[in-house]
């Protein structure tokens, strides 16, 4: 798996290195939202026609001034060049680096300041129903790099029917034991082509937000339409970037 695309947002001078692939099979992957029913999770479709080289990944770092590099896409971790271009990030640039979504499956890592973790569920059968992949290494890297000091988020999907409200409190507890101001976002479910599960309602979501409160000080949420999360830049200024390789 590799890096496939960077892009630039001049406002907040932030770059983001795009790479392709995952280790998880999520069926709600919201991945499959472009892709159609039968894209597999965690993969831009169609397949990106080249993967870009470090040296030309460089020569567009360069090109711009960067305060802080992101890095995601599926699962940023399974970039093969990841390691070095966290080291180019923070010694030929100067600049901060985070992981702008993960699925927690490997942290922390050397070079790496923050990053923003999916947690799926908390009991390890809906884990393994909703990712194919066992629950607990995940929460033992997100404890790792909580203890290693970085600067962690952490969100979830709430899948009506398949993350129900019980998951998401639990994960929110949990997270409340290692520090109450760990930022918690939850996103109301955006139905994908070939899944069944609905949306969660406007009560559902404000529930799921009241429960996750009693265990963490900074409780967020979105409840996005399909439509909306196909453009994301039309509400948020942080998604108005121009492709810089
Ligand atoms: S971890 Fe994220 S990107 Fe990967 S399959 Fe699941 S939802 Fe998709």
């Amino acid at each position: 798996m590799a890096f496939h695309k960077i892009t630039y947002n001049e406002k907040y001078r932030f770059a983001t290195l795009h790479n392709y692939g995952c280790t998880f099979r999520c069926p709600t992957c919201s991945y499959k939202l472009r892709s159609g029913p039968d894209g597999m999770p965690g993969h831009v479709h169609p397949k990106p026609q080249r993967f870009l080289e470090r040296q030309e990944m460089e020569q567009a770092l360069r090109s711009v001034t960067v305060e802080k590099v992101f890095f995601m896409g599926g699962e940023p971790t399974v970039a093969a060049d990841l390691p070095e271009m966290l080291l180019f990030a923070k010694n030929a640039l100067g600049a901060k680096t985070s992981l702008g979504h993960t699925n927690g499956s490997k942290l922390p890592l050397p070079n790496l300041d923050g990053a923003n973790v999916g947690l799926k569920a908390w009991d390890e059968k809906v884990h393994l129903a909703h990712t194919g992949r066992p629950k607990q290494p995940i929460f033992d890297n997100f404890r790792a790099a909580f203890d290693a000091g970085m600067e962690l988020k952490a969100n979830i999907v709430f899948v009506p029917g398949l993350v129900d409200l019980d998951q998401v409190e639990a994960v929110a507890a949990w997270l409340g034991g290692l520090s109450r101001d760990l930022p918690f976002h939850i996103m109301g479910y955006i139905p994908v082509p070939g899944q069944s599960y609905p949306r969660p309602t406007v009560e559902q979501m404000s529930a799921a937000e009241t429960a996750c409160r009693k265990h963490l000080n900074t409780v967020a949420s979105s409840h996005l339409s399909s439509q909306e999360a196909l453009d994301l830049s039309a509400k948020d200024d942080r998604f108005v970037v121009r492709r810089i390789a």
